[in-house]
């Protein structure tokens, strides 16, 4: 979405998170997923008041180091509510963990166990597998997860180290868009079970990952998506004794944020046009957040090239380039036909809260976006946000409103002062 309006004064890329839809999805999944609870996955968006939010909606949390266990457990939640789901973990951090009674942790490998053994013997261990993750735009297995044919020895060695092996996690990978591949891997963490029993576990914990699209719940809406749901229910049935949780990033907090980006210079510069004669216009745009800021991962998620729709209209369109403000040469957010845009114009990416906020720098000393949270009245009351009213670290950058709808105009028109 372009927008032409202006917001006077600031030049600062900002993001507009909704807590609103964070609940939203919150309910979504309890709805269509009862048996399975999430534990957030805190990497992907480490806003304090969306894992607030999370917190008080009674979400678990997957941690994947020190710093974020510290995180979690600053606003309050309870090590039972933590799992350290990292394959390959510093000792030092592990340590930690075991300080902290944060328990569950998973691990795919022999020298894992070892430092699990000196660091936390009394962990409760899930093993990592690998799984099929060639429907999915951002692939794991390669670099986390036993193989198969591995996975013997493996729980043969725990066993041997006296080690408690509780459960089996996979990770289908990121934005995965085949609901079999999750079939797949529930029928191989079913055969890890078996395997395991054999050799003397009682395994009670399935987590099945994350990789859940951000724009719903599509795996489980469509009629391909109830086959690993039916999985789920054929190898681990509800009265199979197995606690099922997952480890969703993406899906809770990615349509939640918006980032609206300054357009603070531009240059036309001519192009050789694609088909006919003579030169095309090629209009440069240089905005205020690019790959060193919140595109930090645009290359690994192609999909977030549909971010810059333009509006729909006769206005015409020309070929453009949309710049990130620093020095590096290979800061081109992307290509795309777009009607003209002027300096001070601000164009606003939808669906961009998973992996943006905690992977943008300060490079070049261009400041990174600013967080605005809005929630409504209800919600807010909903959460009980009351009793965190004055230590949420927000500062002035919450902002209780109406109805979620009206949100740019409040950045954008004159009311946009008093409501900051
Ligand atoms: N769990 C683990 C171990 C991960 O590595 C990731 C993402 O990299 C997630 C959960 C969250 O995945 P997603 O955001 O695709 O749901």
């Amino acid at each position: 979405q372009v927008s032409r309006t202006f917001k006077r004064g600031s030049e600062v890329p900002f993001y507009v998170g909704n807590l609103d839809s964070v609940f939203e999805k919150h309910q979504k999944w309890q709805t269509l997923l009862p048996r399975v609870t999430p534990f957030y996955a805190v990497k992907c968006n480490n806003n304090l008041a969306v894992l607030r939010t999370l917190s008080a909606l009674g979400t678990g949390f997957d941690c994947a180091s020190k710093r974020e266990i510290e995180m979690v457990m600053s606003i309050g939640v309870t090590p039972d509510k933590i799992i350290y789901a990292h394959a390959t973990k510093p000792q030092t951090h592990i340590r930690y963990a075991c300080a902290q009674g944060v328990d569950m942790m998973t691990f795919d490998n022999e020298e894992e166990l070892l430092k699990i053994t000196r660091g936390h013997p009394n962990a409760k261990l899930l093993l990592r597998i690998a799984v099929d993750d060639s429907k999915s735009q951002v692939k794991l297995s390669t670099k986390f997860g036993a193989t198969l044919g591995t996975v013997g020895s493996l729980l043969k060695r725990a066993h041997e180290l006296d080690l408690d092996v509780k459960g089996v996690s996979f990770h289908v990978g990121s934005l995965c868009t085949d609901s079999v591949a999750y079939r797949w891997a529930i029928e191989e963490a079913h055969h890890v079970f078996e395997q395991a029993r054999l050799i003397g576990f009682h395994l009670d914990l399935l987590d099945i990952g994350g990789g859940f699209s951000g724009h719903g719940l599509e795996m489980v809406l469509n009629s391909k998506a109830t086959v690993w749901v039916i999985a789920l229910d054929e190898f681990f049935p509800a009265d199979s004794g197995v606690r099922v949780i997952a480890e969703p990033g993406r899906y809770f907090v990615d349509s939640a944020f918006t980032l609206a980006l300054n357009v603070f210079a531009r240059k036309k510069v001519w192009s050789l046009p694609i088909n006919g004669n003579g030169l095309d216009t090629m209009i440069m745009y240089y905005v205020t957040s690019g790959l060193h800021g919140a595109f930090g991962d645009i290359k690994l998620y192609p999909d977030k090239k549909h971010l810059f729709c333009a509006p729909t209209g006769t206005e015409p369109r020309y070929q453009s380039v949309i710049w990130g403000p620093t020095c590096d040469g290979a800061d081109r957010i992307m290509d795309v036909w777009m009607p003209e845009l002027n300096i001070g114009d601000w164009i606003l990416v939808d669906n961009f809260g998973a992996y943006t906020i905690p992977l943008s720098t300060d490079f070049n000393g261009f400041e990174k976006p600013t967080i605005y949270l809005v929630v409504t009245p209800q919600i807010w009351k909903m959460l009980n946000f009351k009793g965190y009213f004055g230590i949420f670290d927000i500062g002035p950058h919450f902002i209780v409103i109406q109805s979620v709808v009206d949100v740019w105009r409040y950045f954008f028109l004159n009311s946009y002062s008093s409501y900051i």
